[in-house]
């Protein structure tokens, strides 16, 4: 059985063969802490965990590396830093934000079961390593110095051809085109319109390093010099899986490409580019305008985190998927049940079904359906499934239990009208007992008869 992925770069599915077995390496773009992440910033996460838990399975723990960075140096933490703390320096109200919001960030995708990635890189820490490959560029002649920036030049790149990759491959552009339809007001420090920053001088009072290439003021990198930086650092000039949002196809990945090839004169960065599809909500675009957004921390006040990831798994990574309260429910029930049959029995190893699925360009669907197969025919390999794709983190009284504080039902009063309802039942007064039933039915506890007694549950 061997892994296949699609690949953005070739536009197909590739069986995956690692560079190193015994350390497969994986970078994933991670979250730009200014804000609560919401459930779209959710998806890359869980499904970069998914396959992170697969590649373990597959080539055991210790011989994976996920790299997942934390982007602390950018102009939405600026200004989200003067707006929340205007009395603070600039820099400790940026520390304020970007602390906060990166603890934010670890409780919320905690609860969604992610684990942490092996390594989680700071841009700010980094600093070093993205001085030194801009000094790089500019010695290749790939990247240039003007009025205190330093410019990359995609056009340097192409007409270099000596091995490198041709820059808008992985996107898909033609330079020409992208000349073409270049705006106007392109900043007079430009050579081209096509050229983008690698390093930018600061304003008075913002975060600010010595420049590399010999500019005297100081200065901060650009977005995308900060993921060639730390993916350089933490797998090395070229490593085995790039992943991120479909977004970050133009132009984050593409300037990343093209600064590390350029940079260590590679072929390539990666050698799987992953990209998922986008969420919009009830189907609508998600976005602030529209008042539709929500955050992850949001959901998790009505929703356990397993809900939200399953839901987020019924839909294949590269699709778009519809985020819709139906569908939510629908997969908290489908967990209450799992829970119930599976939580508390020994587990088997993963069932061959559920790991195929997997197998097949993560095809969470499908490993679901077969999910659902293994419920009536093998629940032992259900339970051994369920723990390979991140589900089952706690016991069935633990689920339970959380369900019905979530719900906010006093479970004494259940039990006490159970009671009565028993009793009624038992003086065959059976309007009294249906009359029981309804009232428990509208607090939102369902009821079930059997030899051994009355149990009862949540229904959401
Ligand atoms: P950002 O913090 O906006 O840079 O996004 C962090 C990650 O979340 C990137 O991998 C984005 O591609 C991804 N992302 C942002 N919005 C969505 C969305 N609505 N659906 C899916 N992925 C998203
Ligand atoms: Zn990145």
């Amino acid at each position: 059985m061997e892994l296949r992925l699609y690949d953005t770069l070739s536009r197909e599915k590739r069986t995956f063969v690692p560079l190193d077995a015994k350390s497969v390496r994986m970078y994933v773009c991670g979250p730009t802490v200014y804000d609560f992440a919401h459930i779209g910033n959710a998806r890359p996460v869980i499904v970069f965990d998914v396959l992170f838990r697969l590649l373990r399975h597959l080539y055991g723990e210790a011989h994976v590396k996920y790299v997942r960075n934390i982007t602390d140096v950018d102009d939405k933490i600026n200004d989200r830093a003067a707006r929340d703390f205007p009395g603070l320096p600039l820099n400790e109200a940026i520390r304020n934000v970007t602390e906060e919001t990166g603890r934010q960030f670890h409780a919320d995708v905690d609860a969604l079961r992610c684990l942490r990635p092996s390594v989680e890189p700071r841009a700010t820490e980094h600093i070093g390593e993205m001085r030194e490959i801009i000094e790089r560029l500019v010695k290749g002649g790939f990247a240039y110095v003007a009025e205190d920036h330093v410019l990359f030049s995609p056009q340097a790149m192409n007409a270099a051809n000596d091995g490198l990759p041709r820059y808008g491959a992985l996107s898909k552009r033609s330079l020409d085109e992208m000349i073409a339809g270049a705006r106007v007001d392109v900043a007079p420090y430009k050579k081209d319109s096509t050229d983008f920053v690698l390093w930018k001088p600061s304003k008075p009072g913002e975060p600010s390093w010595p420049s590399p290439s010999g500019i005297k003021v100081e200065g901060r990198p650009g977005w995308h010099i900060e993921c060639s930086a730390m993916a350089w650092k933490h797998l090395g000039e070229q490593f085995d899986i790039h992943g991120g949002g479909i977004d970050l196809v133009f132009p984050h990945h593409e300037n990343e490409v093209a600064q590390t090839c350029c940079a260590f004169h590679q072929q390539r960065m990666a050698n799987y580019w992953m990209h998922n599809g986008f969420l919009q909500v009830e189907s609508e675009k998600m976005s602030k305008s529209l008042g539709n957004f929500i955050t992850i921390r949001e959901l998790l006040k009505d929703w356990p985190g397993e809900a939200l990831r399953l839901n987020m798994l019924k839909t294949h990574y590269t699709s778009p998927i519809d985020w819709t309260m139906k569908s939510l429910e629908e997969s908290a029930r489908t967990l209450d049940d799992w829970y119930r049959i599976a939580a508390d029995i020994e587990p088997a190893k993963p069932a061959a079904s559920v790991v195929e699925a997997l197998l097949d360009d993560l095809n969470a669907p499908q490993a679901i359906a077969a999910l659902h197969g293994l419920r009536g025919s093998d629940v032992p390999a259900l339970a051994g499934s369920l723990r390979l794709l991140g589900f089952l983190s706690e016991s069935a009284a633990q689920w339970e239990g959380r369900k019905q504080q979530a719900s906010g039902i006093d479970t004494k009063q259940v039990e006490s009208l159970i009671a009565e309802r028993t009793a009624a039942r038992a003086r065959k007064d059976f309007a009294e007992s249906d009359r029981i039933r309804d009232q428990l039915a509208t607090m939102g506890v369902a009821i079930k008869d059997s030899k051994d007694g009355t149990t009862w549950e949540v229904t959401r």
